[in-house]
C-alpha cells in the first residue's frame, strides 16, 4: 500500500527536524523534508525521509521547488523561515519579510496540488506591541493580535501570511491550520552563531563560564523581561493535535509558565551547580517587556496544553548543548562563547544594507497616524 505523502518545509531546522522524526516514527507516511541548507548543516537528517536539500532542490522561495515537493502530497507543514532569536530578527527585518515568498509559494503549490491540509507555523511575534509593555503581563489571547501592531519585520510577515492562509481556505477550500508558537527550545537546535534564542544562549553562556573559569554572565536587557518557553516535545505533540483538529482560526501553541530572564538563568545555574556574577547589557536587543501564552482556547478545543516544566526541559537542553560544546570547543573558545553576537544578512542572500540607526529604535510606530489608539 502506498503511504500518504507528507511534506515538512524547513525540515533541516530545529522544529522541522523533530517533526520529521516524529512523523517517521508513526510509520504511516512517506516524509519529504525540504530545506535550503546543505544537508550537512541540517540539525537532524532522517535517512528514511526523502530529503530535498540546498539552494537548488530545497529553496522554498522558488515556486518550481514548491511544485516538485508538493506534488501528490496529502499534508504540508510549512515551517521554513529565515529567522532566529531577538538579536537576529531585530537586525534582519528585510530578510525576515522575504519569508513571504516561501509562504506564498508553498501555499500556492499546495493548493494547486490538491493538498488536503496545510499547517502554517506562525509566532507570538504577531501580537500587538501595546499589549506587551509590562513585564507583569496579562497572557496574550488570540484576539490580541488586532488591531495590528506586531513585531517589526518578522511579526508583520507572519501576520500577513496568517491572513493569506485564511483567505486561501475561504476562497479555494484548502484546509489551513495556523499555530502561533511561543518560544520553542530543546536539543538539536541553534545554540551558537547569532540566531539562537534565549534558553540556548543562556545554557551556552553558563557552560562557557564554567569551562573558562570566568564565573560571570552577560544578560541581554535588565533580566526582568518575562517570557514563557515551550519544550520541543510539547510543540511537536501540539502540531499533531492542531493539524488533526477542526481549528481553523490561529491558535496559541505555547507554555503558560511565565518566568523572568533572571529566573531562566537561575535554572541553568542550578543545573550547572554554579553561581555567576551577572552583567546586564542594556543596549542589546531584548524584545517586548513581557509575553505569555493564554491557553484558554487550546484547552477548550483540545483539552490539552503544553505541560513539560521549564526545569525539566532546560535540563535536557543544557546537557545536549554541553555535549556539543565538548565536541566543538576548547577552553580558549569558551571566552568568546560567553557572549552573544548577532549576524547581518545570510546566505544565499548577501544583503548587508546595514543602517545602524534603525536597529534599536522603535520602528513599530512609524507610519501610524497621530492619535491612534486614543479613545474617541
Ligand atoms: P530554524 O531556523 O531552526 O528552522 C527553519 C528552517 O527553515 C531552517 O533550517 C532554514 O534553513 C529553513 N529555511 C529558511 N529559508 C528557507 C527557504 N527559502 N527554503 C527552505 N528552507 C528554508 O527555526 P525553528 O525554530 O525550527 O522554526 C520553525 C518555524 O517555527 C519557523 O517558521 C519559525 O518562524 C516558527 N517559530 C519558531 C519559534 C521558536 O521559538 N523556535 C517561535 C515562533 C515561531
Amino acid at each position: 500500500m502506498n503511504k500518504r505523502v507528507v511534506v515538512v518545509a524547513g525540515g533541516g531546522g530545529f522544529i522541522g527536524g523533530h517533526l520529521v522524526k516524529k512523523l517517521l516514527d508513526l510509520g504511516t507516511c512517506h516524509v519529504r523534508a525540504v530545506d535550503i541548507k546543505p544537508i550537512e548543516d541540517w540539525y537532524q537528517v532522517s535517512p528514511t525521509a526523502e530529503n530535498f536539500a540546498g539552494p537548488a532542490d530545497g529553496d522554498a522561495r522558488d515556486f518550481r521547488v514548491c511544485r516538485t515537493v508538493c506534488r501528490g502530497a496529502g499534508d504540508v507543514y510549512q515551517l521554513a523561515a529565515d529567522m532566529g532569536g531577538m538579536g537576529f530578527i531585530e537586525n534582519n527585518k528585510a530578510l525576515c519579510m522575504l519569508s513571504v515568498l516561501t509562504n506564498t509559494h508553498m501555499l500556492l503549490a499546495s493548493q494547486e496540488a490538491g493538498v488536503k491540509r496545510f499547517f502554517f507555523s506562525s509566532s507570538a511575534c504577531v501580537y500587538n506591541a501595546d499589549k506587551q509593555v509590562n513585564p507583569d503581563v496579562t497572557a496574550l489571547a488570540e484576539a490580541d493580535a488586532y488591531p495590528g501592531l506586531p513585531e517589526d519585520g518578522y511579526g508583520w510577515e507572519k501576520l500577513f501570511s496568517e491572513r493569506m492562509c485564511r483567505h486561501f481556505r475561504e476562497d479555494f477550500g484548502i484546509q489551513t491550520r495556523i499555530a502561533r508558537f511561543h518560544n520553542v527550545y530543546g536539543p538539536e537546535g541553534t545554540w551558537r552563531g547569532g540566531r539562537e534564542k534565549a534558553p540556548a544562549a543562556v545554557c551556552r553562556k553558563v557552560i562557557a563560564a564554567k569551562a573558562s573559569g570566568d564565573h560571570s554572565i552577560e544578560i541581554w536587557g535588565d533580566g526582568t523581561q518575562t517570557r514563557s518557553f515551550m519544550y520541543i516535545d510539547d510543540c511537536v505533540e501540539g502540531i499533531g493535535k492542531i493539524i488533526d483538529s477542526q481549528i481553523y482560526e490561529p491558535i496559541n501553541l505555547g507554555s503558560s509558565e511565565l518566568v523572568t530572564i533572571n529566573q531562566l538563568v537561575d535554572i541553568a545555574e542550578e543545573i550547572a551547580g554554579i553561581k555567576l556574577q551577572r552583567h546586564y547589557k542594556l543596549d542589546a536587543p531584548r524584545g517586548v517587556a513581557g509575553r505569555n501564552s493564554d491557553n484558554t482556547k487550546i484547552k477548550s478545543y483540545l483539552g490539552w496544553e503544553p505541560s513539560i516544566s521549564l526545569k525539566q526541559g532546560i535540563a535536557a537542553t543544557y546537557h545536549w548543548i554541553e555535549e556539543e560544546f565538548r565536541k566543538e570547543c576548547n577552553a580558549a573558545d569558551a571566552k568568546s562563547l560567553a557572549t552573544s553576537g548577532y549576524s547581518h544578512g545570510s546566505k544565499p542572500i548577501p544583503g548587508d544594507g546595514y543602517v545602524a540607526e534603525s536597529r534599536h529604535m522603535d520602528t513599530w510606530r512609524q507610519g501610524i497616524p497621530v492619535g491612534y489608539g486614543k479613545p474617541g
